[in-house]
């Protein structure tokens, strides 16, 4: 059993229900459980500025699938949710990142773990450490000391009616 990060993200099409539908089904996956989920946090658009602001999160599974298996049934749930890719760093319905597999760093043509840019980005800092606060990342070093050296504007937690 493997200990997953998988980082959430949507600007289109209400948001906030692709990222809580999308948390339901990675609990559904197979051979996964769900064993944390962070708050939902808004932000402003990384890349193109022409586009809404995102809703973030963070989900924790713990998994028998192998990383490139879990990246494939990632990207099964983008298409299921209509994902377009267009533009780099484009408006999406759902975003799906394997942010970490263990303690495992992986590089392939598909896969680079941990993910190339969570360090600086406080979207992806910002939920983690809501629900792994004391997590050590293997090549970045304890998460709480990256989320202080972020200089972006921290995402503001969304409060669900
Ligand atoms: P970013 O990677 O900067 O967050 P993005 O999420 O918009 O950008 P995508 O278009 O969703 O990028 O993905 C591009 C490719 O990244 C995917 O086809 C996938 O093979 C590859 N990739 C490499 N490492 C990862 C990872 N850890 N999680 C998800 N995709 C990854
Ligand atoms: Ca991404
Ligand atoms: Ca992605």
């Amino acid at each position: 059993m493997i200990v997953a990060y998988i980082g959430l993200g949507s600007n289109l099409d209400q948001p906030e229900k692709h990222v809580l539908d999308a948390m339901a089904e990675l609990e559904l996956l197979p051979d996964c459980c769900k064993v944390k989920i962070s708050s939902l946090y808004r932000s402003a658009p990384i890349g193109p500025q022409d586009q809404p602001d995102f809703i973030n999160a963070v989900v924790q599974l713990e998994t028998e699938l192998s990383a490139q298996s879990l990246l494939e049934q990632l990207q099964q749930l983008e298409q299921k949710h209509g994902r377009v890719r267009t533009q780099h760093w484009g408006p999406r319905t759902l975003d799906l990142d394997l942010l970490l597999y263990g303690n495992m760093i992986i590089k392939t043509e598909k896969l680079t773990v941990p993910h190339p840019h969570m360090a600086e980005r406080s979207f992806v800092l910002c939920p983690l450490l809501e629900i792994a606060p004391e997590l050590v990342i293997p090549k970045l070093g304890r998460l709480s000391e990256l989320y202080q050296r972020v200089q972006m504007d921290p995402p503001v937690r969304v409060v669900l009616s």
